[in-house]
């Protein structure tokens, strides 16, 4: 008999999960809170720009539905406001260069992935149930099904696993999140030749990501303010008109980003959904949902790891996550999920989620001195650029470089002397 498996939330990790389970036979039974046409005519929820490794998971399980038509993503790069130099401006750059991605990136916007892996989903004979779970479900749930996956992202399911406080050093979100789509950027003129993310830092200020991505009318770009709470950047709280926020985003990238804006100039939104503005306090998670009627369950993803989206990677960490665990309960066979595998299931996605985390906490801080060298250097030096980079891919690698000074100047000096 096949076993039964439930995933609530039909978001990156929960559809990559689902569907690889229907592959491999298991009854599965999706949960989401809106149906696919909801999702694909609603509001943006992400940037989701995904780097090679987690592509390729995707590949795996033939989910690349729209790789052909997304814009390839080639370089990363980085840019960096001289201190204090926008004030009275016009705001210089300290820093510019574009490593090259060993594997091309790509942003598909999730109203498109999602709602069109949905109705994968459901065509493939998948039971697709429209409803916003609640604690008390799962509990009923827990007891009918073989096993319980919760991947239902930042929502109030959370509810259920404890904040591993040891993991998670902020109990306040870091930055003030503002995303605009749009048409009509302009190319960059240093590198008009292939598309890139564009890592813009401003210190004590926040950061400007601009990235190429598909969207429902098809290519466009994003233009996304990180900002420090409480300074010039988290001004979006308030703003309900889309038409209000873009003026605003376009208005502190002329001051701060004036080599962003100059390709901005043109710009319009993708539609009156694009826009998106937010925050959350990065945390870690127990992964077992314990439920009041003794059932316990798993959490995936961003549910039991939620990074701030400055390092770009809660949807690859969603799709390394789903594929961790979609291996796991394979190789489980027929014995039981229980509380222990749970936990191994989840130790083994923290192998690689612990890097992320780190990181990305680490770039939340002011730099220190030898991280200012090594993204300096890496102006002069190609190769330090392109493994900065391709960090974004596996961040396990800025262990050997980035933390600790003694290691990044032997780096520098490897690459220097080279
Ligand atoms: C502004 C911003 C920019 C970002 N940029 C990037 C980036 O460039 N690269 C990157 O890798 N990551 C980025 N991320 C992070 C990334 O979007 C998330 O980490 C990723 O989507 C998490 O996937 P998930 O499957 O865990 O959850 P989600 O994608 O959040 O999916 C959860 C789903 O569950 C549904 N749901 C919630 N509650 C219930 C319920 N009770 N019952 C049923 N369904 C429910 C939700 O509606 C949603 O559809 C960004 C995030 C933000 C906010």
């Amino acid at each position: 008999m096949s076993r039964k498996i439930l995933v609530v939330g039909a978001g990156q990790s929960g559809l990559q999960l689902a569907l690889g389970l229907q592959t491999q036979g298991y009854e599965v039974t999706l949960m989401s809170n809106r149906t696919a046409d909801e999702i694909r005519s609603g509001r943006v929820m992400s940037t989701q720009c995904m780097f090679h490794t987690a592509l390729q998971h995707e590949r795996d399980l033939q989910l690349n539905f729209w790789e052909s038509q997304a814009p390839k993503i080639e370089g990363l790069g980085v840019s960096v406001a001289a201190p204090g130099s926008h004030d009275p401006g016009p705001t210089q750059r300290a820093i510019d260069w574009v490593g090259t991605l060993d594997g091309y990136a790509q942003s598909v916007d999730q109203r498109v992935k999602m709602a069109g892996w949905m109705e994968t989903f459901a065509q493939r004979g998948g039971q697709l149930v429209i409803h916003g779970a609640a604690v008390s479900d799962l509990d009923y749930f827990s007891r009918t099904y073989d096993l319980v996956l919760v991947s239902a992202g930042k929502g109030e399911l959370v509810s259920m696993f404890g904040r591993d406080a040891s993991r998670s050093p902020y109990t306040e979100p870091q930055r003030a999140l503002a995303v605009a789509y749009v048409h009509g950027m302009g190319v960059r003129p240093e590198h008009p030749d292939f598309d890139a993310v564009r890592c813009n830092l401003v210190p004590g200020v926040g950061e400007l990501f601009v990235m190429p991505t598909l969207t429902t009318s098809g290519r466009a770009d994003i233009l996304f303010w990180e900002g420090i709470p409480g300074g010039p950047l988290d001004a979006f709280q308030g703003v309900k008109d889309p038409s209000e926020h873009l003026a605003l985003t376009l208005e502190l990238m002329e001051k701060f980003t004036p080599w962003e804006y100059a390709r901005a100039t043109k710009v319009e939104l993708t539609d009156a959904n694009g826009t998106l503005a937010g925050r959350y306090a990065p945390t870690v998670r127990n992964p077992i949902g314990r439920l009041p009627g003794g059932g316990a369950v798993l959490g995936v993803a961003d549910v039991v790891v939620a990074n701030d989206p400055i390092t770009g990677q809660g949807s690859n960490s969603a799709s390394k996550c789903a594929a961790a665990y979609l291996a796991a309960i394979v190789e489980h066979g027929d014995k039981p999920f229980d509380e222990e595998w749970m936990q191994a299931t989840f130790d083994r996605y923290w192998d690689t989620a612990q890097h992320v985390t780190k990181w990305t906490n680490t770039m939340l801080q002011a730099p220190p001195e030898h991280v200012l060298n090594l993204i300096g250097a890496a102006g002069q030096l190609q190769p330090v650029a392109d493994r900065f980079a391709n960090g974004f891919n596996n961040p396990a690698d800025f262990e050997n470089f980035f933390y600790e000074p003694e290691k990044t100047n032997a780096y520098l000096a490897s690459v220097s002397g080279a």
